[in-house]
């Protein structure tokens, strides 16, 4: 018996046996979610040595010619076109122009192939156009959004058959067809997966010929596009009891394509979400026929619905809502920013009390983490890959931390944020924020089950390997498989050990790290963390199997560890790419510090929680020997990042890098008049100051005392008019407020508007 006959049957198989147990059950619906879509860093991170150089190496996303003139041309009007205020409180939806240059500019038709007369844009311009979108209309680019996500388009281009391709892709991108997705039902939302709407497969008349086809009943809701859609891609579970298109009665959840027009369809009302106007609605079917042609990539895809979703939700995912997330945080630093100069309180500035400088300098932050994060997952999209894991990372992170910046830049503004009107500049994206969290994979279970769950079986280097052969019906070739994975999943976990070890005790100083000047030391940092991270999974797998995927809380907190291990990732590869801009340093570091704080206290919470208690114990052994010695961004990093914001410069600039920004002379626009105030005020600073050092607070008397010149006293006075009139708010004449003053609204808004001349304060130059 050679030396590995005997190791295969005396060593591995007992332990084959034992994990047979132990080891997790995929459940179907798992496997094909875990089959859908790749893998790309996050593996590189489980293997808890990353190799720095690969990432670095990866090129940044970039635009074509035809990328960039169509942002700066078609999204630039659009920008220009739409207001968001009369979208969501006057019409409740777009006006007629906005929808029809929607579709005569291809906007529902980005991922299309040019073949098929769509756009054909990369992921980074896709994300760039509805980053831009965002940053002047969540209502706009929310409708933008969704034929380019998870709409039918994706899942034709993906699986369709030839002549669906050729038949739906042109209507699509002509705008002819205004496609829908229907998912969610009424008992099936995260668990979409349980729907109960249903199709019998049978024969009937469809459009005067008899044919093979499906029988439909469903209820659908919150579908977005849904009112106005008129191709209905509609997910069910197709049953076939006389077996007309196999011998399975169940054949599983599968896809078709309906046009909404059909006999039996209920569509068109609406739902309200959180007052954001966009068309959402449900839509029910009752004995609906379609023919089997309509079945996306035919009837040898049916059953295959859910591998096919998954696939399609893991490039898009990583997409949408990631863009508006990451245009969500670099409008509101910098609209913030702009405020606190502007606004003054106790005769100070208020981006000047170091409170206010914690939210502005965490603002700042996250604007540049996210945007990093986003530039990055579009580089690895646009390099072929669909990362479902990372995708899932970016969409439940990005909307998370935009929803802290949101929330931090409502308590800057005050009640200048609260009051609705037009020149309100926060509210919708307030509003919008809880939809974000809930749509495209709802955050709570996105961290808890995906993040880590499929995380650590997709992206660990070994686990699936030994999952595949423990199911293996073929059991001598199962046990074969799994010797060969196990014994060098031992090899990885044993090295990783000495890798935590080591690098735990030494605080990550001999950690591998590129030569990154002043960076170079959080590589090495990130370096300890994946290997801690490497390390804990592999115990947290070994002692709990299957039953960590009951413990929520202790998986939820490593999926936190692999986000944050990826996203400071793409801070450190955007300040490379970058060239190291030195002024964007403080930015970094803030990322950096506030990750290694909670990479560590999620580990510390693991420990403190992990259900064997002496595993808990060997771990922070090895992983935390010192205890948590990260603290979080310091005050005077916090303090440089708040200066980023509130000050005009390259680095300020950076953060908002194409985003919309309205015309100074757009006098009703809330941001224009900021941007104004804050430009005239920083103009004007200097005078001030001199004011201060003469301790002469009116215009007036530093004129008659020659402290300022007449030129300068018209310049303050100029500087406080644009503060006074960005610091306003609306009110409203009670009558526009009720329904029956709604027909005067026009008349009234407009006397509102012309009342609203900018009223002058009280001079105050201290
Ligand atoms: C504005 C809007 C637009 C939408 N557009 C579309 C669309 O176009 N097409 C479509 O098909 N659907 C659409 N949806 C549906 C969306 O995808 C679902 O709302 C989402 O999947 C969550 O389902 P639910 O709202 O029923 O919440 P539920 O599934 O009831 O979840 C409630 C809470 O429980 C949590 N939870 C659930 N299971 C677990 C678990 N195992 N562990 C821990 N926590 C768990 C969730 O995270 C959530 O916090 C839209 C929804 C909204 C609000």
């Amino acid at each position: 018996m050679s030396q590995s006959t005997f190791r295969r049957d005396w060593i591995t198989k007992p332990i084959f046996r034992m994990a047979q147990h132990a080891l997790p059950r995929l459940s179907d619906t798992e496997r094909e979610a875990i089959e859908a879509g790749d893998v790309w860093w996050d593996a590189e991170l489980f293997t808890g040595n990353p190799d720095w150089n690969k990432l670095l190496g990866c090129a940044p996303a970039e635009l074509s010619e035809e990328e960039q003139q169509f942002l700066a041309g078609p999204v630039e009007d659009l920008c220009r076109m739409v207001d968001d205020w009369k979208i969501n409180w006057e019409w409740h939806d777009l006006p007629p122009e906005v929808w029809d240059y929607l579709k005569a500019k291809k906007f529902f038709a980005m991922i299309i192939p040019k073949a098929y007369g769509g756009l054909g844009f990369s992921a980074y311009a896709h994300s760039e156009v509805i980053r831009k979108l965002s940053s002047c209309s969540i209502c706009t680019a929310v409708t933008a959004m969704v034929p380019n996500s998870l709409g039918p388009g994706e899942l034709l281009i993906q699986f369709g058959t030839k002549a669906q391709q050729d038949y739906w892709l042109p209507r699509l991108a002509r705008g002819e067809e205004i496609p829908c997705f229907g998912l969610t039902s009424p008992e099936a939302g995260s668990d979409a997966a349980s729907m109960i709407d249903s199709g019998v497969v049978c024969r009937g008349t469809y459009e005067g010929r008899d044919v093979l086809g499906i029988r439909l009943n469903w209820h659908k809701r919150y579908i977005t596009l849904g009112p106005i859609a008129t191709v209905l891609g509609l997910a069910f579970k197709l049953h076939d009891p006389d077996h007309l298109i196999g011998d399975r009665d169940d054949v599983g959840i599968t896809l078709a394509l309906v046009p909404t027009h059909l006999p039996g369809i209920s569509i068109g009302r609406r739902h309200l979400p959180a007052m954001q106007v966009f068309q959402n609605g449900p839509n029910w079917g009752h004995d609906v026929f379609i023919p089997m042609d309509n079945v996306i990539g035919g009837v040898e895809q049916a059953g295959k619905g859910w591998k096919m979703l998954m696939s399609a939700l893991a490039a898009g995912r990583g997409i949408s809502l990631p863009s508006l997330s990451a245009a969500g945080a670099a409008y509101t630093s910098h609209v913030t920013g702009a405020y606190a100069c502007i606004r003054e309180q106790f005769h100070v500035a208020i981006a000047k009390f170091e409170a206010i400088q914690e939210r502005l300098g965490r603002m700042a932050a996250t604007a540049y983490l996210l945007d990093a994060a986003r530039r990055m997952t579009c580089a690895a999209l646009d390099d072929g890959h669909h990362p479902a894991v990372i995708t899932a990372i970016m969409k439940e992170q990005a909307t998370e931390r935009m929803r802290v910046c949101v929330n931090d830049a409502m308590d800057v503004h005050g009640g200048k944020a609260i009051i609705e009107g037009p020149l309100n500049y926060m509210g919708s994206l307030y509003r919008g924020v809880p939809i974000g969290i809930t749509v495209e994979g709802a955050n709570i279970v996105t961290r808890a089950l995906i993040q880590f769950g499929q995380g650590a079986i997709r992206c660990h280097p070994y686990l699936l390997k030994e999952m595949m052969a423990l199911e293996d019906a073929d059991k001598a070739r199962g046990l074969e498989a799994f010797d060969q994975a196990f014994w060098s999943h031992v090899g990885h976990s044993l090295a990783n050990a000495g890798r935590a070890f080591g690098r735990a005790w030494s605080g990550g100083l001999f950690a591998p790290a590129p030569d990154a000047a002043e960076a170079t030391k959080f590589y090495r940092q990130l370096g300890r963390y994946a290997a801690a991270f490497a390390l804990s999974v592999d115990m947290a797998l070994l002692t709990l199997g299957g039953g960590l995927k009951r413990k929520e809380m202790i998986s939820a907190r490593f999926g936190d560890i692999l986000s944050e291990l990826y996203l400071s990732s793409a801070a450190l590869k955007r300040w490379n790419d970058e060239g190291r801009q030195m002024d964007d340093l403080p930015l970094l570091e803030w990322c950096m510090q506030a990750s290694f704080a909670t990479i560590e206290t999620r580990f510390d919470e693991i420990f403190a929680n992990f259900p064997i208690r002496p595993v808990g114990w060997l771990l922070r052994f090895f992983v935390l020997p010192f205890g948590r010695r990260r603290r979080g961004p310091s005050d005077r990093v916090t303090d440089r990042c708040a200066e980023i914001i509130t000050n005009p410069s390259a680095a300020r600039d950076r953060l908002v890098v194409d985003l919309f920004h309205p015309a100074e002379n757009e006098h009703e626009h809330g941001v224009a008049l900021l941007e104004r105030a804050f430009a005239l005020t920083v103009a004007a600073q200097p005078i001030r100051d001199r004011m201060r050092a003469a301790r002469v607070r009116d215009i007036d008397q530093a004129l008659t005392q020659r402290t300022i010149s007449a030129a300068e006293a018209e310049q303050l006075k100029a500087a406080a008019d644009a503060v006074a009139a960005a610091i306003a708010v609306d009110d409203f004449a009670p009558e526009e407020l009720t329904s029956r003053g709604a027909a005067n609204r026009e008349d009234v808004s407009s006397q509102a508007i012309s009342q609203r001349a900018p009223q002058p304060r009280p001079e105050a130059a201290e």
